[in-house]
């Protein structure tokens, strides 16, 4: 499994905190590029978020290939291959 260690981490620290983001999977989980507002929306979601550090380094390490990690929308490319784009509030 790729990110074994970050995806420990991040499981660990969700044991005793709760994510900003939960209640709002179908939003975050999205397999569709996200709107502006949904961009916003998220992104202060995330900077506020306990799990933000955790979070992110999962998202780096497992390259997911649909969803909004830690402020960054991951997609796939054309080819395939995880793409991201980060946005301008966790830059
Ligand atoms: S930082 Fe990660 S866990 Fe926190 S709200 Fe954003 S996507 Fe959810």
């Amino acid at each position: 499994m790729r990110a074994r260690a970050e995806y420990q981490t991040l499981s660990e620290a969700m044991q005793h905190t709760r994510p900003n983001c939960e209640g709002w999977a179908d939003i975050f989980t999205a397999d569709g590029p996200a709107d502006i507002e949904t961009v916003t929306f998220t992104a202060e979601l995330c900077c506020t978020c306990p799990l933000l550090t955790e979070c992110g380094e999962f998202a780096r390490a497992a390259r997911p290939g649909v969803g909004i990690w830690a402020g960054i929308e991951y997609k796939q490319s054309a080819a395939g291959r995880p793409r991201k784009t980060q946005t301008k509030e966790t830059a």
